[in-house]
């Protein structure tokens, strides 16, 4: 094992430029003060997973992905993580709706990009471009690429979520270098890191259940799969 996170552990393979993902059922929340676990999540996470970034991979966008192994595990490209949390609202949630003072579910006339320092210990806090260059973890140039390819990402996770009958309110992507230097989607695009609400009854099917204590996690997790697998003739 190479690194082990809150929701996935990562090891090393005979091939130095791949490594093999594992998704994990354990879930935390609020810089893991909250923790507990999820039944069928792992494999949920993966499922879903590998389904969104065979779609992105389809429609031109480069991701770490290469084949999904077992029910838990995944195969990738090796990448090093960029240290930002790439975050895009379509509509007021969370954190954003907190900081602003306003209700959840106001849809966004313009996208909101947010930037957030992958740290733990200083709680993951939200930043600027400037904040980024300053510390050396990207540049302008590379900033200007990686917020155009979270918008194309956007973009098409907006049209086969709402297929699903589903509104996509925000999410969080993280991006990772290769041994080239090219830029590249890597981690998970899941209802871990989505807010995805049912376009008719409003009713979250996403992590919020398990922070906020809705009940019907597992449920939520297995919703989403299905209906990925029908409206991609899965
Ligand atoms: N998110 C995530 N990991 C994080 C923080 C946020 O995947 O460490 C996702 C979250 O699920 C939501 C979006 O990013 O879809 C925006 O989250 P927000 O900033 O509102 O933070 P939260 O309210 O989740 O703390």
């Amino acid at each position: 094992m190479l690194y082990e996170g809150k929701a996935k552990q990562i090891f090393e393979t005979n091939n130095p430029n791949e490594v093999i993902v594992r998704f994990k059922d354990d879930a935390t929340a609020f810089n893991a003060q909250k923790r507990g676990s999820v039944d069928l999540k792992g494999e949920m996470n993966n499922a879903i997973t590998t389904l969104i970034f065979e779609y992105l991979s389809q429609k031109g966008i480069a991701t770490h992905f290469i084949k999904q192994l077992d029910e838990r595990e995944q195969l990738v490209k090796k990448v090093n993580i960029i240290p930002l949390e790439m975050v895009v609202r379509n509509y007021s949630a969370g954190s954003m709706a907190k900081r602003l003072g306003v209700e959840e579910g106001i849809k966004s006339p313009v996208t909101i990009f947010d930037l957030c320092l992958k740290n733990d210990e200083l709680g993951d806090p939200l930043i600027n471009d400037h904040h980024a260059v300053f510390l050396g973890v990207a540049t302008y140039e590379e900033l200007d690429e990686m917020y155009e390819l979270t918008s194309d990402i956007n973009d098409i996770l907006i049209e086969l979520f709402g297929r699903m009958n589903i509104i996509l309110v925000d999410f969080k992507i993280e991006l990772g270098k290769t041994a080239d230097g090219k830029i590249i989607l890597a981690d998970e695009i899941s209802p871990d890191t989505c807010r995805l609400w049912d376009k008719e009854t409003m009713k979250k099917l996403d992590k919020d259940r398990f922070r906020r204590d809705l009940g019907e996690v597992t449920e939520a997790y297995v919703e989403i799969y299905e209906r990925l697998k029908k409206v991609l003739g899965k």
